[in-house]
């Protein structure tokens, strides 16, 4: 550790490692963030964790030369950087034949998708170096993914003007040569909702509006579509924002292109990228569809119908279905009535327009995941054998939302967050397992140090039966009309003496709370208050069989792909799918395990205002991200137990000269009981102790010692 000390970097830098700080407190920890953010220098290190503040600026700090300087080093031998993370990873692969995986976490605009694409581009550029046909096509695809899954689900918020909007796990396979050959990803939760509508000042995904202002005139008009998006209710709202991208695809138009062409090198057909403008078009045009309830007519029954037809029209030929079936799916629907009798019935203008939004935002997220399958299905790693080939290592890349509160907070924060207790509970579970595995594998005692666990909060919200998720389930499953208040009240029955939880009802007092609507959670990072309106539609997730029916029989082979679920008849349907809350939390723990049996790497990324501009950090702002980051805990466990740790020839290499008994060589039989005889010269040894292979030195003081008694010479 700690030869960044040999960099160039003086003290005017701050110190590159939070462990090396004289005194553990917020101030300090903050000082020292903002000494070195002011000097460009945006990484600094807990130990092996890397803490990153997103610059809002480009920096001269990628590329190939920087790469070179990083390529097969340690970890301690070159400034901070998310380099030096991949390479570590790569490394802990290549050598060890270890699983490893790089988790980045940080609230919205802290820079994960950034420092993932970093990361990526790192491992492309130190790959293959015999220039394989297979492995670049490997790497084409795993660069160009990226761009394609930011089309479909990044969008403009005011907090991010390219926020991701769906979590993401992503696994590089490498064969025994270390070339990457093959990968999958994994999308978490995409927000759906914006599908149908956004905050003022926020967009729609970035994808509706590429096609919009990227396709030729020619194209636009065979999706009966006019550029402008202010004619759309679903991008009506955004309509007049850009991308506001700070990259070189700045703007929607090139982006079109620059996608369309992603899409035409990872391998997507023609027929297929077709497909996917139809789609989204369809869905444009099915946002502008409203109803209206048609007068009796004599004997005639009033009934419901649409305004204009044309677009009933349009979503038909869009969707390769029959025209009058669109229409009849949208006015009315299909229920069983006791054994395979079917009925119809219709809708009211409420339920219609209801069963309309349903259907853009499945519509919207099968394409979705039918995109990231689409990619995985290419980048599966082809015609390989274990037994010829040697076994795969993989290294996984998890970019993942971060702990959200908004003015309202509603079911997708609710996941959101419970998310990122899952990540904190790893987190302190991988810190430590893998400080107290060092120490055994040494031999060194251990001493366990106490810090906040937040197991009894993810049990809160996953336990069975009384958890929040089963409650919310029990009421979904409830035939007849339950309300998110009888929701809510059931909560609060169950949880009133949960330390973690609250409401309105429990805490009369509290008027941050509205009755009857809120509760609350006191999550590790901080108290949340969520609405529950909405929480058991969304969980619920429902979009009437008809729909899947219509759009299964569709005439386009892609669109019918995305709908499976269609096959099955209306009598078939009994059994209740899982709903997303449980979904969610299916794939959480399954993260959660996937993640635990890999050897970790940590990103910890700050934003470092809410105004994102360049060269400005806000202390509140960033003083809030790093308690919630649980980064002082972690300077702590890492402190409390060793600073610093290296093999004994390393430390001779940087030390001995500070020495009379191991200047210039040492005899003294083995490095172990010569690295003893220098740190008694200094009086130091009470500090240490001593491990098979390495020293654990307990303060960073000791360090500063030897490196002025070594800066004195
Ligand atoms: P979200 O959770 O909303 O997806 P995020 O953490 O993924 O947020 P990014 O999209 O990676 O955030 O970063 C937001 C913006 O900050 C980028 O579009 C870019 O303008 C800027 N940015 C982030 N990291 C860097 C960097 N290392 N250098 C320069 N600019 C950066
Ligand atoms: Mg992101």
């Amino acid at each position: 550790m700690l030869a960044y000390l040999r960099d160039e970097e003086g003290p005017e830098y701050g110190k590159p490692d939070f462990v090396l700080l004289d005194q553990l407190t917020m101030e300090d920890f903050m000082k020292n963030l903002q000494l070195r953010f002011e000097k460009g220098r945006i990484y600094t290190y807990i130990g092996e964790v890397l803490v990153s503040v997103n610059p809002y600026q480009e920096l001269p700090l990628y590329g190939p030369e920087a790469i070179a300087k990083y390529q097969g080093r340690e970890l301690y031998e070159r400034p901070p950087h998310l380099y030096a993370v991949a390479n570590g990873a790569y490394k802990a692969m290549k050598r060890r034949s270890r699983d490893t995986c790089i988790v980045i976490s940080g609230e919205s605009g802290a820079g994960k998708t950034e420092a993932s694409k970093h990361i990526m581009q790192y491992i492309a550029a130190v790959t293959n170096p015999s220039q394989r046909a297979e492995v670049e096509r490997v790497k084409d695809v795993l660069l160009k993914s990226t761009c394609v899954l930011e089309a479909f689900g990044n969008a403009r918020t005011n907090r991010n003007h390219n926020s991701s909007r769906f979590g993401k796990y992503m696994d590089i396979n490498f064969d025994f040569k270390g070339d990457p050959v093959g990968g999958h990803i994994h999308s978490y939760l995409l927000e759906k909702s914006r599908v149908l509508k956004q905050l003022v000042g926020e967009r729609n995904f970035h994808a509706f509006y590429q096609l919009l202002r990227g396709s030729e005139d020619e194209e636009l008009q065979g999706l009966h579509l006019e550029r402008n998006p202010a004619l759309y209710n679903f991008t009506r709202q955004g309509a007049g924002l850009s991308m506001g991208v700070h990259n070189a695809l700045d703007n929607d138009e090139k982006s079109h292109r620059a996608v369309t062409e992603a899409m035409r090198i990872i391998g997507f057909s023609p027929e297929e990228v077709e497909s996917i403008h139809h789609i989204l078009a369809a869905i444009l045009h099915l946002g502008n569809i409203e109803f209206v309830e048609t007068e009796k007519d004599g004997l005639q029954k009033g009934g419901l119908a649409v305004t204009d037809e044309t677009l009933v029209g349009y979503v038909a030929e869009l969707t390769a279905t029959p025209k009058d079936l669109v229409l009849r799916t949208l006015l009315a629907r299909t229920v069983a009535s006791g054994g395979r009798e079917v009925i119809e019935k219709g809708h009211t203008v409420a339920e219609a327009s209801y069963a309309r939004d349903a259907c853009a935002k499945a519509v919207y997220q099968r394409l979705f995941e039918w995109v990231v399958n689409r990619i995985n299905g290419i980048m599966e790693p082809r015609g390989r054998d274990p037994r010829r080939d040697g076994k795969d290592t993989v290294i996984g890349v998890l970019d993942i939302y971060g702990f959200e509160v908004l003015p309202v907070n509603s079911f997708e924060q609710f996941c959101i967050n419970y998310c990122n207790e899952k990540l904190q509970q790893l987190f302190i579970r991988l810190i430590l397992k893998q400080e107290q595995e060092e120490y055994e594998r040494e031999g060194i005692a251990w001493q366990s140090i106490e810090y906040f666990n937040n197991a009894t909060i993810v049990e809160l919200v996953e336990r069975p039966h009384r958890g929040i998720l089963a409650v919310l389930d029990e009421a979904c499953s409830t035939a007849g009309p339950i309300t998110d208040r009888i929701f809510l009240q059931t909560l609060d029955t169950h949880h009133r003496h949960h330390p973690h939880y609250s409401s309105r009802q429990l805490c009369p007092t509290d008027k941050t709370m509205e009755f009857g609507r809120d509760f609350r959670i006191k999550h590790y990072a901080g108290d949340v208050t969520y609405s529950v309106e909405g929480f058991i539609d969304k969980n619920r997730d429902s979009l009437f069989q008809d729909f899947k029916r219509l759009l299964y029989n569709s005439a386009d082979p892609t669109l019918r792909a995305m709908w499976p679920d269609g096959q099955q008849d209306i009598t078939e349907v009994t059994k209740r799918p899982l709903t997303a809350g449980t979904l969610f939390k299916n794939s959480m723990v399954a993260l959660v395990e996937n993640l635990a049996s890999k050897e970790p790497f940590y990103v910890r990324c700050i934003k470092p205002n809410e105004d994102k501009v360049a060269g400005r950090l806000d202390e509140d702002h960033c003083r809030h991200q790093v308690a919630y980051l649980g980064l002082l805990e972690n300077v702590r466990v890492r402190r409390a137990g060793f600073a610093s740790r290296q093999p004994y020839p390393r430390f001779l290499l940087r030390y001995k000269m500070t020495c009379e008994y191991t200047w210039p060589n040492h005899l003294l039989g083995s490095d172990r009981a010569a690295v003893s005889a220098l740190l008694e010269q200094h009086g130091l040894q009470g500090d240490v102790a001593f491990g098979h292979s390495k020293l654990f030195i307990r303060s960073p003081r000791t360090l500063v010692t030897l490196e002025q008694s070594r800066a004195r010479l």
